[in-house]
């Protein structure tokens, strides 16, 4: 048996949905071993997830921030460059433009990069609640004897 894993994103913009395959699994003769997921796939497919929804959440951040939120103009692309973002499960390495501002807000020759900004400004909720003892009671389901 094989079985894929996915998510589908849609946007709030009437976009077409966007279907990304984050894993796949085979299964064959069925034994303790293989019923069910082992910890390593777990956290394989959370790490997916997570790098599928951060990529998905920069590209519509990006979205809105190419268009100048004073006069509507899009603002022009300076370069690219890669940053990473921390999460709980690893390292994510994310592409991060560079927009020239907009003539309205400065000369139009200083840039800056938005998701760049917005990363180094946002501490991430996770790192806050995240314990490796509750992520294991998230996988495995917690165990109320009543
Ligand atoms: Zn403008």
């Amino acid at each position: 048996m094989k079985i894929k894993i996915q998510i589908t994103v849609e946007s709030d913009k009437g976009q077409p949905k966007v279907v990304q395959e984050v894993a796949h699994l085979d299964r064959f003769i069925l034994r303790p071993e293989t019923l069910g997921l082992t910890l390593a796939e777990a956290r394989s497919i959370l790490a997916g997830i997570e790098q599928r929804v951060v990529e998905q959440q920069a590209a519509e951040f990006m979205a809105q921030q190419r268009t100048c939120s004073r006069c509507g103009r899009e603002r022009s692309y300076k370069g690219r460059h890669h940053i990473v973002f921390r999460t709980p499960f690893g390292k994510l390495r994310l592409e991060s433009p560079r927009l020239y501002h907009c003539q309205c807000e400065s000369d139009g020759r200083t840039s800056f990069s938005p998701l760049a900004s917005y990363c180094r400004s946002a501490v991430p909720r996770s790192w806050y609640i995240w314990r490796p003892s509750l992520l294991l009671l998230f996988l495995t389901g917690s165990q109320s004897s009543s």
